[in-house]
């Protein structure tokens, strides 16, 4: 994990993290709430680099001395990370384990960062026992939870934090930084961390993406729209999975809206312009006004906790009968 100079967006985000960095006064129990591939995680390497390369407090670190060189392949004993394990959660024995090592003390009076990815995914038992080690603050402890679903936090784990929200960033943002993403910003989608996905896969790849959400609104038949639903989900998903897929179906709508407009030039997703003419002549203006309507909606519900199913089965019977 490399130290990322000028991470895409967010700049007042950024901002704050590096003045506090600078005047030593970073909370010590944060929660980076986000959605997934906004760059968290990257941020959160980025602080570390910050607090503990031989110059710090830096906002540039060295990326020379030995902690830039460990951090860099991730090593660093002072950096700890957690994720959920093979069964989507983070259990108690995951949390015992941390709060039990120490890293050898020369290195333990640098610093210590303890960053817990997907902190939502916390069972009750890890997330109270993580409650109590935050509550006995360690001058030299910092603890960086990220989450995208942060209402499913323990609420007392979650008011003990200082709270930082990452937004999505603009589509100028995100082709200013990475040119090479310029043919597929609709489908990034405002998130840095998908611009390599999109940009290293080849083309056709995404393309096939983008041509399989469209055949998803041309489907005749319910069930050819699940059996295209199939392939683009995973087989169980979670509401957070499904923000991509509404973000992506509303970006369609937008452009077909454009198209229905005799406005092509402005379409976003200008690689999949004859999948989009296909299915342009297959709706009506009234039609697609109406799927935008529907994609809102959702978009509003699954900012809730619902059942992702549920949310899905409507989108497949709503959109464009
Ligand atoms: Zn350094």
């Amino acid at each position: 994990m490399k130290f990322v100079a000028k991470v895409c967006g967010n700049e007042v985000g950024q901002g704050y993290i590096h003045k506090a960095v600078l005047a030593k006064q970073l909370p010590q129990s944060q929660l980076w709430i986000g959605p997934q591939h906004v760059g968290k995680t990257t941020l959160a390497y980025n602080l570390a680099f910050q607090l503990l390369c031989r110059q710090a407090p830096t906002i540039t670190p060295c990326l020379r001395c030995e902690h830039c060189r460990m951090i860099s392949r991730d090593i660093h004993p002072n950096v700890q990370v957690i994720l959920p394990n093979q069964n989507g959660s983070i259990g108690i024995d995951q949390v015992r384990e941390l709060l039990g090592s120490v890293p050898q003390s020369n290195w333990y009076k640098s610093g210590r960062l303890i960053i817990i990815e997907q902190a939502d995914t916390l069972t009750p038992e890890a997330a109270t026992a993580l409650l109590k080690a935050i509550e006995e603050p360690r001058l030299d402890c910092f603890w960086l939870l990220l989450s995208d679903q942060p209402d499913k936090i323990l609420a007392t784990l979650r008011s003990r934090c200082s709270q930082l929200w990452w937004q999505r960033v603009t589509d100028a943002t995100i082709v200013a930084h990475f040119p090479a993403a310029k043919p597929y910003v609709s489908l990034i989608a405002g998130l840095p961390g998908q611009v390599e996905q999109y940009t290293s896969t080849s083309g056709a790849t995404t393309l096939a993406t983008i041509n399989q959400w469209i055949a998803f609104c041309l489907a005749d038949t319910y069930y050819q729209r699940l059996t295209v639903a199939k392939k683009l989900l995973p087989k169980t998903f979670k509401r957070s999975d499904l923000i991509n897929p509404i973000y992506q179906l509303t970006r369609i709508a937008h452009d077909l809206l454009l198209l229905h407009y005799q406005a092509p030039e402005h379409i976003h997703a200008q690689t999949a312009k004859s999948a989009l003419i296909e299915l342009q002549q297959k709706t009506t203006i009234a039609q697609t006004v109406l799927a935008i309507d529907i994609l809102k909606k959702i978009r509003s519900y699954i900012q809730r906790p619902v059942q992702a199913k549920i949310v899905f089965d409507y989108v497949t019977i709503s959109l464009y009968r």
